[in-house]
């Protein structure tokens, strides 16, 4: 497609695009479009440093009353028995992460019909009172609607018990912001009305969060800038999303494997549209645990700055077959060899080593 010039002079601006011509960017050249991507991420950071951190994803039940189509992981999906771990088993892991100098862990169940206020602010409090430096980047919007739902409590008190408790952040796990496809693959999740009041009352509450996306759902690419759409008029909001992380669907082993699945173009379109789009948003991921750990470099050229976390224990993602795994050494050769400079970094994106 010939490129419009005027577009293209508002990219290197460094100015705001509409969705309209978001929308417009789907049909460009891929390498057009990752070089006026690399540019927009370069004009938002010089330094041309790639982060990651040392963390841990445990998944504590996958027991879930929601049964998303989309989700390999549940129980009901009948590919992993029904589970939920003890806090011993929680314990374990987490000294385990600790032992390899990780500095975070992501705690995420399913939407467990019998978990409420109670066992979540339990969860909290004994892993705080064994590991008090640890920090807690865990749950997600839709478990706070569940336990909102079940208590009858407003959000935002769930959100300060959740803080009082322990909770340093929360991931904005968002899939697809887009009520036309959450009313088809994920009916008894949370709306997207519910996820920007979530997320408006974690930003009240002083707790970090991120947004994601979960596209290939078979979405149109109006849709997918829809969902861009909502996240950049919340990160606007709030001040408060810090990073956003696309990923592709995995649809093997799930209720809508006859989807084929997103192609790697159409992944490196996606993170370059998000960073030159998503202007309020410093650190755009690249997804290696989806994509690879290949095509996640690649995504270091299309505006990704951010590798996400690299000690990674995960269980929904695998839950479709998908096995990607990777490890520090990987990661700092992998972001070196990408001719940009690997930093280990905290929570809030404070750099705690160079490499
Ligand atoms: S995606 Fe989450 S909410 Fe949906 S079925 Fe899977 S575990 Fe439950």
């Amino acid at each position: 497609m010939v490129i419009n010039n005027e577009l293209c002079e508002k990219i290197y601006a460094g100015k705001r695009l509409t969705p309209m011509e978001a929308l417009e960017l789907f049909g460009w050249d891929l390498i057009d479009l990752g070089k006026a991507a690399d540019f927009r991420m370069r004009l938002a950071h010089p330094e041309n440093t790639v982060g990651f951190i040392l963390d841990r994803i445990i998944n504590f039940t996958n027991i879930c009353r929601a049964g998303c189509a989309f989700c390999a992981f549940h129980a009901r999906a009948g590919l992993i028995d029904p589970y939920e771990l003890s806090f011993e088993e929680i314990e374990a892991k987490i000294a385990a992460l600790m032992e390899a100098g990780g500095t975070q862990v992501m705690l995420q169940g399913g939407l467990h019909p019998d978990y409420g206020l109670k066992q979540y602010t339990q969860l909290l409090e004994n892993v705080k009172a064994r590991f008090p430096g640890i920090w807690l980047h865990s749950f997600s919007p839709a478990e706070v609607i569940h336990i909102s739902e079940k208590e009858e409590m407003p959000v935002k008190g769930v959100i300060g018990a959740l803080k009082n408790a322990g909770l340093d952040s929360m991931p904005g796990a968002s899939d697809l912001l887009v009520d036309r496809i959450r009313n088809t693959v994920s009916p008894k999740k949370l709306t997207v009305s519910q996820w920007k009041e979530v997320m408006t009352a974690l930003a009240d509450q002083g707790l970090p969060s991120s947004a994601t996306m979960t596209y290939g759902m078979g979405e149109t690419i109006a849709e997918k800038i829809e969902h861009l759409v909502v996240v950049r008029e919340v990160a606007d909001r709030t001040g408060n999303i810090q990073a956003f992380i696309p990923w592709s669907f995995s649809p093997a082993r799930t209720r809508l494997e006859h989807i084929v699945p997103a192609t790697g173009v159409d992944y490196l379109k996606v993170v370059a549209i998000s960073r030159i789009f998503l202007d309020n948003i410093r650190y755009i991921q690249a997804g290696w645990l989806t994509e690879g750990v290949r095509l996640a470099q690649i995504a270091l050229s299309f505006g990704a700055n951010d590798m996400g976390g690299v000690l990674t224990e995960e269980l929904v993602v695998k839950a479709t077959g998908v096995t990607t795994t990777s490890s520090r050494d990987e990661m700092i050769a992998l972001v070196k060899n990408a001719g940009r400079a690997p930093v280990q970094r905290d929570s809030l994106y404070k750099i705690v080593h160079k490499y």
